[in-house]
């Protein structure tokens, strides 16, 4: 905002002083306009002068020829008589003879004047101080002596003043002494004479003065103010538009045409101007085209007064004198360029702002170039440059500003490296940090690549934090302050089985909840606690294809600036989620294993330890230390057979036994176990009998843990069943599913202990109390032999009435499930 502000104080200081500039240029600053004009009169160069306007030179051949100036008045009689022979339309002689010379010479050129009626004199306006109160000057009419002034047609003020810069550009075609004595201009009074325009047909109109057909834009002033009684006499100046440098018109020398040199032809019909054009005769101006030319022929001279009056004839004649707008509607454009390239600055960057601006510029040149020679309007041609230059420090003041947020954007940078990796950059941002902090003016050309450098190292770091957060074997999960998840990595969307889509957005505690992996009570209270800093840890399992354990670190997630957690100052939660599977599997293996040594092992080692006591301390009959021996015997059996099968079942567990896959065929395979454990049936006086479905299944599986499983259920089934009672070992193919089954007519086993027996070292109460032999790891053996075939057991069991064990082992699933162990 404060930027902003400064920003726009700048422009608005920037475009107060352009419009005062403009005022400046338009109002106070005239030699500007000048020098544009005579600008545009070079670029639009010369055009071909009339061939009807014609010059007789009073120049420095002639004076060398007849003499100094001035000459004797017969002579210029002589001259005089010569165009008059050839007819001229009208004819300006431009020299003042105001003083009388010898009356013969002043009567020659008096009846010369006569001769030719169409001759137009010059007279000047001079200041006097011939009044009685010579502090007053008066303003009077230099006229030519009466005798010439009456033989001339008429008179004209030959006044034509120079600008500021000493260009003459305009004449007033009218001047007037103290006591309104008005004179108009010789050019147009050389127009009149020959082209027979009676005195009464002008007529002076606003901005506009028509003589005879000729219609002649003037600038005058004081046309409104009328006063009555009062005449209002007009400046009436009109803007000169010369046809080229001095030269342009054809001219000869005045000592050509008295010695004949110079045919009749020459004037026929034209207007003569008879004038000095030798610069020692000191009647030149500074005219436009000066130097236009570059070397010191036509263009390097200033332009004789004739020449000047040949060109206002031409102006008039041809209607080529200039219109100059007025002041207002020169500010007005100037305005219009300042709306335009300030609108161009603010709204574009670049090289377009560059191309709209230049394309300004060339419109103005142009523009008012084409006014100029097409349109003959004098444009305001320093007033719009000034107006376009001007704001050019807007420019200025978008890359200061532009500059300035560079600087505050490398400040946001360098805070943000701060904790880079030292590796990464060693000087770097505080090599930048350094330059910046000492104050030192950077070039913008610095700042950006500062900028660059620090964003691409910005770059680098999230990348590498990135490739942390994806190569990691933890899940990461952030929240924001309500709890929504805002992040997830790679672990995190495998631990929880979704796409990143599904994770981000949802809320953490609901997520969590819902997959029912925490207690909903602990978990809000424990993300409640983040808010005063404090983290919390959970421990919590996903059933999948394979139950896994995780541990779940919340973290409070602090801003950068805060140093302790303690600030209470929380943005959110990150949640660590460790797959500890393994560790709750040792923990499991190692509390069982003290289990098995402090219980299990503990019986039968005491039994043997206390029988073979007896048998050594104390004498006994050969019956009883038979009993006793085989008492110790069949307990050390027990031992080692508890001790193996939990070998067996932890070796399954760890998955450090492979499966040898083989094709088994279920008939075998009962076949074999019946053979295997009818011994021990008929001890026990119990049938074991097989029942295969046919057709007969073949599985493929590892024979000898499959066959190991059965054996478990079978001698179970026969360990707890009465004698005399009948045992079936069935197989059938069932819905894609190979059933393997054990039935006997034994003791059953009560519902709520149908799920225990599976547990390591589970036994009935009935059981552990009565003589059969076990350690409470058959049936977790063969749970775990069936599921890594990927199949499962089920129990189905009446008290006292048998119990059926069913192997489910799926036939087409097998090999992809075994696979996947
Ligand atoms: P054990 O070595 O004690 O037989 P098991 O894990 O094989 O251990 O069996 C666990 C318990 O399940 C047994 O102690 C027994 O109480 C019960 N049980 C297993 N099979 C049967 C069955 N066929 N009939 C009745 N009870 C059974």
């Amino acid at each position: 905002m404060a930027r902003n502000k400064s920003q726009s104080l700048g422009a608005a200081l920037v475009l107060f002083f352009s419009v005062a500039l403009v005022i400046v240029v338009t109002w106070f600053s005239p030699s500007l306009s000048a020098t544009s004009t005579n600008m545009l009169f070079r670029l639009r160069g010369a055009f071909s002068a009339p061939t009807d306007v014609v010059i007789v030179a009073i120049d420095d051949q002639s004076l060398q020829r007849i003499g100094q100036w001035p000459w004797p008045r017969s002579v210029m009689a002589s001259a005089l008589d010569k165009i008059t022979e050839a007819r001229p339309r009208g004819v300006g002689l431009d020299v003042i003879y105001a003083e009388p010379s010898s009356t013969d010479e002043d009567r020659r050129l008096a009846a010369a004047i006569a001769r030719n009626g169409r001759v137009v004199l010059p007279a000047q306006l001079y200041e006097s101080d011939l009044k009685a109160d010579s502090a007053v000057r008066a303003t009077a009419w230099l006229r030519p002596l009466p005798e010439f002034a009456n033989a001339a047609s008429r008179l004209g003020h030959a006044h034509v003043l120079p600008e500021v810069d000493g260009m003459a550009q305009s004449i007033q075609l009218s001047k007037c002494d103290d006591r309104a004595s008005r004179l108009w201009a010789f050019g147009l009074e050389v127009v009149r004479t020959a082209e027979q325009i009676p005195a009464e047909d002008v007529e002076e109109l606003p901005g506009l003065l028509r003589i005879g057909p000729h219609r002649i834009p003037v600038r005058d002033e004081a046309s409104g103010s009328t006063i009555s009684g009062v005449a209002i006499i007009r400046p009436n100046e009109m803007m000169i538009n010369y046809a080229g440098p001095a030269g342009s018109f054809r001219s000869f020398s005045i000592a050509d045409v008295i010695d004949g040199k110079v045919p009749g032809a020459a004037f026929t019909d034209k207007i003569v101007l008879i004038g000095a054009v030798a610069e020692s005769m000191g009647d030149t101006r500074v005219a436009p085209f000066m130097h236009y030319i570059a070397d010191a022929g036509a263009g390097g001279r200033e332009m004789p007064g004739i020449e000047i009056h040949a060109n206002i004839i031409n102006s008039l004649r041809n209607r080529l004198s200039f219109r100059k707008p007025p002041e207002w509607a020169a500010f007005l454009a100037a305005l219009a360029v300042i709306l335009l390239s300030t609108l161009t600055i603010r709204g574009f960057d670049g090289w377009r702002q560059i191309l709209i601006l230049g394309l300004i510029l060339l419109s103005i040149v142009f523009g008012s170039l084409f006014a100029f020679s097409r349109f003959l309007i004098i444009p305001p041609l320093p007033a719009m440059l000034t107006g376009l230059v001007a704001v050019i420090p807007l420019l200025l003041n978008r890359s200061l500003s532009a500059s300035r947020e560079l600087d505050l954007k490398l400040a946001a940078l360098v805070s943000s490296q701060k904790g880079f990796l030292p590796a990464d950059n060693p000087v770097g941002a505080d090599y930048i940090n350094n330059r910046l902090a000492l104050g030192l003016p950077q070039s913008l050309a610095w700042k950006l690549r500062a900028v660059d450098d620090l964003t691409t190292r910005l770059l680098t770091r999230m990348s590498f934090i990135d490739r942390i957060l994806t190569s990691m074997d933890e899940g990461v999960l952030v929240t924001d302050l309500d709890g929504r998840i805002v992040f997830v990595n790679r672990e995190a969307t495998r631990i929880f089985g979704c796409g990143e889509n599904e994770l981000v957005g949802a809320n953490f505690s609901d997520f969590l909840i819902e997959s029912g992996a925490l207690d909903p009570f602990q978990l809000r209270k424990a993300i409640k606690g983040m808010a005063d800093g404090r983290s919390a840890q959970f421990e919590f399992e996903i059933q999948g294809a394979e139950q896994r354990f995780y541990s779940l670190l919340l973290s409070a997630l602090t801003p950068e600036a805060q140093v302790s957690p303690l600030d209470n100052n929380v943005i959110g939660v990150v949640a660590l989620v460790a797959d500890i599977t393994k560790r709750v599997e040792l923990d499991r293996m190692k509390t069982e294993t003290l289990q098995l040594v402090s219980h299990e092992l503990r019986t039968p080692l005491t039994s043997i330890r206390g029988l073979s006591d007896v048998l050594i301390k104390f004498p006994v009959t050969e019956d009883e230390s038979n009993e006793m021996l085989r008492t110790i015997r069949s307990e050390s059996v027990r031992l080692s057979e508890m001790i193996n099968r939990y070998l067996d079942l932890t070796r399954l567990e760890s998955g450090a036994q492979p499966l040898h896959l083989t094709m088994v065929s279920c008939q075998e395979l009962i076949a074999g176990c019946i053979r295997h454990l009818s011994i021990f049936a008929a001890e026990r006086k119990i049938g074991l009998s097989s029942q295969v479905t046919p057709p007969v299944p073949i599985l493929q599986a590892d024979a000898q843990l499959l066959t190991q499983a059965v054996n478990n259920l079978l001698s179970n089934a026969i360990k707890y069943s009465p004698p005399e009672s009948e045992i079936v070992v069935a197989a059938a193919l069932d819905h894609g599913n190979v059933m393997l089954s054990v039935r006997d007519r034994g003791f059953g086993i009560p519902e709520d202990a149908r799920e225990r027996i599976f547990e390591k070292f589970y036994r009935l109460e009935r059981d552990t109390t009565s003589s059969s032999v076990g350690a409470g790891l058959g049936l977790p053996l063969v749970k775990e032999i069936v599921e890594r075939h990927g199949g499962q057991v089920t129990v189905e069991s009446v008290p006292a009435t048998g119990s059926t064990f069913t192997i489910h082992l799926p036939l087409r699933q097998q090999a992809i499930s075994m696979a996947m162990r």
